[in-house]
């Protein structure tokens, strides 16, 4: 259980796994920051629903790709409270297409996104949570993807390599910060019923991919934010540089 004051960032929290970690997060204790980028409807329901299960949060919008954004989203969140965690959720695909078909703005966006703004947002966290920097420690879980491991050919092998190196930087960060009070994890989510696979072209990709599933169905948001949030909480004291496949066997 967190400390009544501990607030958590969940970036791109207005819909699919975000918007359930915000809640579920809001229901273990947290004061949550709910981070989008567009949608500030969907982003109010979201809090009116942290508010319904009996915490507090704030709206902040913020792209993850802008350096500014960032710090303002950090800055948000320092009015709100202590910080005590921060998920790196936010993350895009692109639509289905070759290696040699892809074109420099689109590896450039999908890196900046799904990459150089989990960095940023976990330098910004860092530095508030970190003992050495005079914090009182913390949690940070980011969002990898099975992709990581299966490379997503003729699909998307830029966002599973971004999810590569998610994985890398959580293993690395981990370490880097296991002295200083911070456990870094990360959830590799497997096919999950949210609006991501539509966004990339493919609005029937749970559909078609239930048969590869061992488990012979998709996953659903509230199953991946339960592992998100275990992992934010004291329950897994003793558990960083770790991933937990969300994945039904897959
Ligand atoms: P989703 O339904 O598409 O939601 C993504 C959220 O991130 C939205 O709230 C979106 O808001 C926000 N977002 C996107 N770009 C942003 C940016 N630049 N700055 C701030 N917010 C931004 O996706 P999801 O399925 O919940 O996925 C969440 C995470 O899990 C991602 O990192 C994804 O790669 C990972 N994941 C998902 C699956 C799956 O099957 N669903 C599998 C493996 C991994 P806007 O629309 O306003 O941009």
């Amino acid at each position: 259980m967190p400390a009544s004051n501990d607030v958590l960032i969940v970036t791109g929290a207005s819909r699919g796994i975000g918007a359930a970690t915000a809640l579920q997060a809001a229901r273990a204790g947290w004061r949550v920051v709910i981070n989008y980028r567009a949608d500030e409807k969907a982003a109010e329901a979201v809090l009116g629903q942290v508010r319904k299960a009996g915490s507090d949060g704030i709206l902040v919008q913020a792209d993850v790709a802008e350096p500014a954004d960032i710090e303002a989203l950090f800055a948000a969140a320092d009015s709100f409270g202590a910080l005590g965690g921060l998920v790196n959720n936010a993350g895009i695909v692109d639509i289905r297409a070759r290696v040699d078909e892809m074109s420099f703005e689109r590896l450039e966006r999908m890196m900046r996104v799904n990459v150089v703004g989990s960095f940023l947002c976990a330098r910004e966290a860092v530095r508030r949570m970190s003992t050495r920097h005079g914090g009182k420690g913390g949690g940070i879980v980011n969002l990898s993807s099975v992709a990581a491991l299966l490379g997503g050919p003729g699909q998307y092998v830029d966002y599973a390599a971004s999810k590569g190196a998610i994985d890398t930087f959580t293993t690395g960060l981990a370490k880097e910060v296991a002295e200083e009070g911070i456990r870094v994890n990360a959830v590799r989510p497997g096919i999950i019923d949210t609006e991501i696979h539509a966004s990339g072209g493919e609005p029937d990709r749970v559909k078609q991919m239930r048969a590869a599933v061992p488990m012979k169905r998709e996953g659903s948001a509230e199953e991946v934010a339960n592992a998100i949030v275990w992992l934010l909480s004291d329950a897994a004291s003793y558990v960083t540089g770790a991933f937990i496949d969300v994945t039904g066997g897959r």
